[in-house]
């Protein structure tokens, strides 16, 4: 069974639990569109388009 994705509205990165593991908020969605796979700040126009502070999976659009 696959566990159900939200995505912190903060911070926009993905989660299976009922906080953010990134940044403690618990302000989820469960609407999002795109997905962004952070594996290294360095370089990125997309860490800095979603302004991301550490690797990780992140949502392009949060609802
Ligand atoms: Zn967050």
């Amino acid at each position: 069974m696959v566990k159900k994705q939200y995505v912190c509205r903060n911070c926009k990165m993905f989660t299976t639990e009922k906080e953010c593991p990134n940044c403690k908020s618990k302000d989820l969605s469960a609407s999002w569109k795109g997905v962004v796979i952070i594996n290294k700040m360095e370089d990125s126009e997309i860490v800095k388009a979603l302004k991301v502070n550490k690797p990780g999976k992140y949502a392009l659009f949060v609802g």
